[in-house]
């Protein structure tokens, strides 16, 4: 039985390995939109919001973008992206966000994320290297996973987000991550 065990253990470590080494080696990369798909977002917004800035200018998006201590974890896409992250994929994050004053979000996500872009036109990104897939929550994410060549994942948006628009799941009878919202 212990023997059983220990054989059996040591495949289990093979196999990571093997994994680990096979996914380095091709540099494969997930990506993950950001707001209200790994994070849920509507806090830093609405801060953003009652700030009294010119919505969506220069100073706007500072608020927003440093208002990341607000803002909530999403419990299924995180845990899908730790997996990733664990097998040894590249975790690479881009949101249409406005960049400005967004370098402590880029740090503060650091430790799960190689890259973090800021880039309205994310299928640029996708194109540039070899992802497996692109988990979004919005229509255009699909649409732009899909312009790229790269397999969407819907990620479900929560009923408590402020944003509701561009919102479609299934429409590109792309698959859903369960329990994402
Ligand atoms: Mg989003």
């Amino acid at each position: 039985m212990k023997k059983k065990l220990k054989i059996t253990f040591v495949a289990v470590i093979c196999i990571y390995g093997v994994t680990v080494a096979g996914v380095n080696i091709t540099d494969l990369k997930v990506g993950f939109d950001y707001d209200d798909t790994l994070i849920f977002s509507t806090p830093a917004f609405r801060a953003g919001a009652v700030s009294g800035q010119e919505p969506y200018s220069e100073e706007y998006w500072r608020v927003v973008n440093q208002s990341f201590n607000l803002e909530k974890v999403k419990l299924v896409p995180m845990t899908t992206a730790l997996i990733y992250k664990a097998l040894g994929f590249d975790v690479v994050v881009i949101t249409a966000r406005q960049g400005y004053g967004g370098e402590e979000l880029q740090e503060h996500w650091k430790w799960l994320a190689k890259e973090f872009h800021f880039e309205r036109n994310k299928s640029e990104i996708l194109k540039r290297a070899r992802f497996v897939a692109f988990f979004g929550d919005s229509d255009s994410d699909i649409e732009e996973a899909i312009e790229a060549g790269v397999r969407p994942i819907r990620v479900k948006r929560s009923k408590k987000s402020d944003y509701q628009g561009k919102y479609h799941p299934g429409q590109y009878k792309e698959c859903i991550l369960p329990f994402s919202d």
